[in-house]
């Protein structure tokens, strides 16, 4: 773009925002592009900061106009970045934080620039103890979160967050602001209800605001609990783990990760381990007895708390972030009963070869009312999977680059036998078949729907529904698809 030649209808846009308008080098400008990933170094020439819808619909007539390629900021924890671009203008939705709750209807009103840290914050004031389905990360936007699917804590109590989303304001590149909900007559907008729940972030247009059912939980309090156990007892261990969590109720949530975690006789010493984050719906003598099997399989450290899930959320969330190193992210979807000794022994060769101490797997456990939707209800096509693995691969040096993402690519391409597809909320460049694997039997309709509502192509990028796009699987690797937004 020739900012020279724009800058007159730069100060007309200025002008009529009710937000900000920020050109590359003005204060504040590289802030607004601060994302979790900080692999990621993308530079437009232009933000917009939304205060309002009319912002969003002006900021996309501008856009279009001019030629510039936008994409939507949300939380910024996209894997791959792809709320940032080069050169064009990113729309950064953190003015727009509004949230209200409406008592009787137990639903929280959130606009997009909000993350869960808000959602979690603003209920926990309301002394109401409701919660949201939210994520396990209190930075991470909602925007991104929702569309994806999104896996909460306690999603096998109740459903994906998207399966508690009761309504949505999307702004399609048209223009035109749609309110979206199940009950909608207009068959695009039904559609693009469907679409925006498990279609991906990016594809639809902007998302506004949206409405989520919250919940009371079941008690107070959630029994909570992390247990720790040595690699070597990988295959006894994650051999019981994969029948045993078929005999737990709903309510339980037994989540993996094998990383580094500070020694149980040394805590200043991090030593390699693997095991368990537990999320408890209901009193903790319950919750305590359902552990006992687990519990008995003698793990290295054990510690069990009774908090409410917001406060849970807000002390460990933050534990899984990449928090502005470098970081390359694969993930896998895994059906009931499959960690065979094959898979685990799979875990067991990658991370007995992690090149840096600084990346861990952790899995989400899946099931119960996840499952009782069908594949095809809503866009997100993996409500079979029991066990969503993501790797992430974390280092600090440019120069290791290669060697934490060879590793990283090596490790899930090892696991491809044991997987049924990928999450699209954990999105991965080097995916090859990435379209399928993350949509399933479900991306001929999101191929319809993203023709409908965006014909030209205009957020189109380089993952987007639709995209072309196959990442070269040969060796040496091409790292260039994580450094790219867009298709060229
Ligand atoms: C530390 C960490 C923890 C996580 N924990 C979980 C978890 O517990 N469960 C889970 O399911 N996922 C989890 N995720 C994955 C997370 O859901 C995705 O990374 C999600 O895309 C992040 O959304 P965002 O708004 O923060 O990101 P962004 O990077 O801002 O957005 C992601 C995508 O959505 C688009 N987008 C953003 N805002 C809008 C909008 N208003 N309208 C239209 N498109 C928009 C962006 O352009 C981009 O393509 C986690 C990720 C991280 C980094």
């Amino acid at each position: 773009m020739d900012m020279a030649a724009d800058q007159a209808q730069i100060d007309e846009l200025r002008r009529q925002l009710s937000g900000t308008l920020l050109v590359s080098g003005q204060a504040g400008f590289q802030q607004a592009l601060k994302i979790d990933n900080g692999r990621v170094q993308l530079q437009p020439s232009l933000v917009v900061q939304a205060n309002s819808t009319r912002d969003i619909v002006l900021t996309l007539q501008f856009a279009q106009r001019h030629g510039l390629r936008l994409t939507v900021k949300g939380g910024g924890h996209s894997a791959t970045g792809y709320c940032l671009n080069d050169d064009g203008l990113v729309l950064d939705m953190s003015l727009m934080r509004a949230i209200s709750l409406d008592r009787d209807t137990r639903r929280v009103f959130v606009q997009m620039g909000a993350r869960w840290h808000d959602v979690y914050v603003y209920l926990i004031n309301s002394g109401t103890g409701l919660i949201p389905i939210g994520g396990g990360c209190p930075t991470v936007g909602i925007a991104g979160f929702m569309q994806g699917g999104g896996y909460s804590f306690v999603s096998r109590s109740y459903g994906m967050s998207i399966d508690n989303l009761v309504s949505l304001t999307l702004v399609t590149v048209d223009g035109q602001v749609r309110k979206l909900d199940a009950d909608c007559q207009d068959p695009t907008d039904r559609d693009l209800f469907w679409a925006c729940r498990g279609g991906g972030g990016g594809n639809w247009g902007v998302v506004v605001d949206m409405t989520l059912q919250v919940h009371a939980p079941a008690t107070d309090t959630m029994l909570t609990g992390q247990i720790r156990f040595l690699p070597d007892r990988a295959q006894d261990v994650l051999g019981f783990y994969n029948q045993w969590v078929e005999t737990l109720p709903d309510e339980m949530a037994v989540y993996g990760i094998w990383g580094m975690s500070p020694s149980p006789s040394d805590p200043t010493v991090k030593i390699q381990t693997f095991g368990f984050t537990v999320i408890y719906n209901g009193n903790a003598t319950t919750g305590a007895s359902l552990l006992a099997p687990l519990l008995e399989k003698g793990p290295l450290t054990v510690s069990l708390n009774a908090i409410t899930l917001p406060d849970f959320e807000l002390l460990n969330g933050a534990s899984t972030l990449v928090d502005n190193r470098s970081a390359y992210i694969c993930s896998g979807m895994m059906m009931p009963g499959a960690f065979t000794p094959d898979a685990i022994a799979v875990f067991e060769r990658y991370m007995a070869s992690v090149p840096s101490t600084d990346s861990f797997i952790v899995w989400t456990h899946a099931g119960g009312k996840v499952s009782q939707v069908a594949d095809d209800a809503t866009a997100f096509a993996h409500r079979g999977a029991r066990f969503v693995p993501e790797v992430k691969s974390i280092w600090t040096n440019a120069s290791d680059a290669r060697a934490n993402v060879e590793w990283a690519h090596a490790f899930f391409t090892d696991l491809q036998p044991h997987f049924v597809g990928a999450y699209v909320n954990y999105i991965d460049p080097l995916l090859a078949d990435w379209a399928n694997r993350y949509y399933l039997g479900n991306y001929p309709r999101l191929l319809d729907v993203k023709r409908a509502c965006d014909p030209d192509g205009f957020m189109d990028f380089q993952q987007g529904v639709g995209s072309a796009f196959e990442p070269d699987q040969s060796q040496p690797l091409d790292l260039a698809p994580l450094n790219r937004s867009f298709v060229d």
